[in-house]
């Protein structure tokens, strides 16, 4: 009779919810196209933010990996260039290869790929290593990861052989698209121009971070570990605060990639081989058959889709 009683009171508990455990999400911020990503061709400039964008994920004690391209270490002043890889492993933060000239596989395919990340691995081994850290975290730029099938084995088997980690994106925000402008409104001293675009970031963040939720959610019916791309940018330096608000309101706490690629959903399999550069949610979903939730998806505003256009070089 008690048993039963046990019984009742546990499925009662469950049907309401009060049993189930509180699962907390995590997020693992990462940032490409180290050092940076802007319109300005000012070493004071990409220096400067970077350091506030630094110091920004440690007051909110945020931990990042950076993803590096050293093809443009030499399009601005080498050495301070690599000072800014310094300063973010300085920062305790893991510094990984996102191909040397920020190529697309699509474009020069397997081998002249593969190559171009080798290449891209020269500096950031040694400045990882000096920091007692071993680089394996590779990211694809654009999110393109090779076709059609065969090329994207050869990809595949070159970065296994070569120890890399594929370091996948399950929750983006379009960061580049309004970066650009914002430099651009930045460098021509358009205040208005600048705040408008900073405020249109935020919203759409705001927006599209609980979509990523529902996506993951609808994917595998729990919460999950999420890995957030961002860009090493002027707009994510002036506006950190903000996006660590827009995260903590979203119960999402933010974690070291190593920690967030420990949920199991990162060993479903990605057999998507197409040529665009789509995030792994969508690939699981190619896995597992199941549609993320497009109706309520929304592109970034169609003011910030021109001005980008504009601008972008
Ligand atoms: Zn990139």
């Amino acid at each position: 009779m008690f048993w039963k009683w046990v019984l009742m009171l546990a499925a009662l508990f469950a049907a309401s919810g009060l049993c189930a455990r509180p699962h907390s999400e995590q997020v693992a911020f990462t940032f490409d196209d180290l050092p940076g990503l802007s319109l300005s061709t000012s070493q004071e400039f990409v220096t400067a933010y970077n350091t506030r964008l630094i110091a920004g994920l440690r007051r909110h004690h945020i931990p990042a990996t950076g993803f590096v391209n050293e093809g443009k270490l030499d399009a601005l002043v080498r050495e301070r260039q690599i000072d800014i890889l310094k300063m973010w492993l300085d920062a305790g933060f893991a510094l990984g290869n996102h191909t040397y000239s920020h190529i697309s596989p699509n474009a020069v395919g397997a081998k002249a790929y593969t190559n171009d990340i080798a290449r891209g691995a020269v500096e950031t081994r040694a400045l990882d290593a000096a920091h007692g850290i071993t680089l394996h975290w590779f990211r694809h730029p654009y999110l393109e990861t090779g076709t059609p099938a065969d090329e994207k084995h050869k990809i595949d088997h070159w970065l296994l052989e070569n120890r890399y980690t594929i370091a996948p994106v399950t929750m983006e925000n379009s960061d580049w698209m309004f970066s650009e402008p914002y430099d651009d409104a930045l460098m021509r001293h358009d205040e208005a121009a600048a705040s408008h675009i900073k405020a249109a970031y935020l919203a759409y963040t705001a927006y599209i971070v609980p979509w990523y939720r529902r996506a993951g959610h609808a994917l595998l019916g729990r919460g999950m570990s999420y890995v957030m791309l961002l860009h090493s940018t002027r707009l994510n330096a002036d506006t950190i605060d903000k996006l660590a608000e827009i995260f903590a309101r979203n119960h999402l706490m933010p974690v070291t990639l190593e920690k967030a690629m420990e949920d199991r959903a990162y060993e479903i399999p990605d057999p998507y081989t197409g040529a665009d550069g789509i995030d792994w949610l969508e690939r699981w979903g190619l896995y597992l058959k199941k549609d993320l939730p497009w109706d309520d998806f929304k592109e970034p505003p169609e003011d910030i889709q021109a001005y980008y256009k504009r601008v972008d070089r």
